[in-house]
């Protein structure tokens, strides 16, 4: 099969997007070739290091606009209903048990996240889901370190066993007569005037009518250069940390506080075999180091969260593994799905936080799009959408610093921690430069720190930037300091309460 005919069509990538790509192309009648190392010797590998939380609703957050949500959350009700369709399939091709879903996700959330709760119930209710608000105390009997203001009742919003899930997949596959996997790792893509050519990392050519590329992260490194020419947005990577414990505790539903942070928060995720899964961090990463271990500071945040605001007793827990994965995605936070410039190589990727959610969705969109060329044209996730980068002042919206100062001091920030020397950095370098402007807020400074010239000035100097009219204030050093160096009153409302 390699290298001697063509292929109809060769899958790059073995997490759960280019599994269930081979298999809806497999139920097509199409011949695949798979080509990734197996799910289980794949390190970095996104889909394995996933919460695999079905959440339909609760990546809502208060920030994101009404037409955002719409979008997104109807197709993930799209992804959603072909799953227990798609379970049993797995099951009968795979031979494998069904893949049980695990029903209901609490969401706890602080007094500050009452809107986020408020928009995720919005969403659910929306769709004629139910969404019940309870207090937050007593949670599925767990105690965290801070009792948590509110607690949102999603029972339609579960969770599977992402460990099975890959394996029940990748049975699946391999079973398949019309398949063959070939266990290492693509190094070029080069599309001729008769095929689609493959090298494999170890040599190995394969030729193929047309190829998804499901590499996830490991998208750049394969396209390199040719990235552009193939008119391929970027791929950016989201390192994320997540945990297996063991622990006597009984978790039931996943539980899980909002967004938070630029992260999916903190969850916890009941797994099949008895062990309760902790996830996760986020963290853009510009050269992913796949086969890299978690860090201690990584663990520490999870932990640190999750005794705080999950349960305290998650202290005593065994940590059975730890897991590092790169979630795929792009500028505008939409999977990437369908042609390239060159009609052959197809993308199936940027599924960033809801991948093992949108999987079923993204096999049938691409296995639509090779039996039927044009049919996602019109698609929101097609992958020749227009994506300009936006600029920085774009992205410097209030929920945006909010997520910012969250992530340097937020719920699991420890005392000397990263995040609060990267603040204390930032503010040594741009506090000056408000004291320079001219706009109220630095007008404001500059008078109350005439008037309390001492280092205790500095946290109602922060404060400040709370005032009603506070706005972004351009921070150039053309800027010239105010004319007047004399102090000027300071009225009470100018000094802010710290
Ligand atoms: C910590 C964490 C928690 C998450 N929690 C959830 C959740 O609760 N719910 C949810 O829906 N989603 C969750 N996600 C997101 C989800 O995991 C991803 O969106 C999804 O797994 C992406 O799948 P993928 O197949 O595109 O990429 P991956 O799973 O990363 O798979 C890509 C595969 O491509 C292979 N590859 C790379 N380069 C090459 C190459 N050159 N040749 C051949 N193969 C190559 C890699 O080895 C890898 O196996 C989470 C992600 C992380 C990291």
């Amino acid at each position: 099969m390699t290298g001697r005919r063509t292929v109809d069509v060769a899958v790059v990538g073995t997490g759960v997007i280019g599994l269930a790509a081979a298999h809806a192309l497999l139920a097509r009648g199409l011949t695949v070739t798979v080509l990734a190392p197996r799910p289980s010797s794949a390190p970095g590998q996104a889909s394995a290091a996933a919460g695999a939380m079905l959440s339909l609703f609760s990546e809502v957050d208060a920030s994101q606009p009404e037409e955002r949500v719409e979008l997104e959350v109807s197709q993930r009700l799209r992804s959603f209903a072909r799953y227990p369709a798609w379970l049993d399939g797995l099951a009968a091709a795979s031979g494998e048990p069904l893949v049980p879903l695990v029903a209901g996700t609490w969401v706890v959330a602080a007094d500050a996240e009452r809107d986020d709760v408020a928009a995720i119930a919005r969403a659910a209710r929306s769709a004629t889901h139910p969404a019940e608000l309870h207090h937050g105390a007593g949670v599925d009997g767990l105690r965290p370190e801070a009792t948590p203001g509110t607690a949102l009742w999603l029972p339609t919003e579960p969770s599977l066993d992402i460990t099975r899930l890959l394996g029940t997949l990748g049975a699946a596959v391999t079973r398949h007569r019309n398949a063959h996997w070939y266990d290492s790792p693509v190094g070029s893509v080069t599309p001729d005037r008769t095929a689609v050519r493959l090298q494999c990392a170890d040599g190995t050519p394969v030729a193929c009518g047309r190829v998804v590329l499901a590499a996830g992260a490991g998208i750049p490194a394969l396209l390199g250069e040719q990235r552009r020419e193939l008119g391929v947005p970027p791929v950016l990577a989201g390192r994320g940390v997540s945990m297996v414990l063991g622990t006597p505790l009984t978790v039931e539903h996943t539980v899980r506080t909002p967004n938070a942070a630029f992260t999916c928060g903190t969850h916890l995720v009941p797994r099949g075999d008895g062990t309760v899964y902790l996830g996760a961090t986020n963290r853009l990463t510009l050269a992913p180091k796949l086969d890299g271990a978690a860090t201690l500071d990584e663990i520490a945040v999870l932990i640190g969260d999750a005794t705080r605001v999950i349960e305290h007793r998650l202290a005593g827990a065994e940590l059975l593994d730890t897991q590092v994965g790169y979630r795929p995605y792009t500028l505008d936070h939409l999977p990437l799905v369908g042609p390239t410039a060159d009609p052959r190589v197809l993308l199936a990727t940027a599924t960033y936080r809801c991948g093992v959610l949108l999987a079923p969705l993204l096999a049938d969109l691409v296995a639509d799009e090779i039996t039927e060329p044009g049919s996602l044209a019109c698609h929101p996730y097609r992958a020749d959408r227009l994506m300009p980068a936006p600029p920085l002042s774009d992205l410097l919206t209030p929920a945006t610093l909010r997520g910012l100062a969250d992530h340097l001091a937020g719920p699991g920030a420890r005392s000397g921690g990263a995040g609060q020397r990267q603040l204390a950095t930032l503010l040594a370098s741009t506090l000056p430069a408000v004291l320079a402007t001219r706009d109220p807020i630095g007008a404001a400074a500059v008078r109350l720190f005439a008037q309390a010239p001492v280092v205790e000035v500095l946290p109602s100097l922060l404060a400040l930037a709370e005032r009603p009219e506070a706005r972004p204030c351009p921070i150039t050093p053309s800027i010239p300091p105010p004319r007047s160096s004399s102090p000027q009153p300071v009225s009470e409302a100018t000094v802010p309460a710290t």
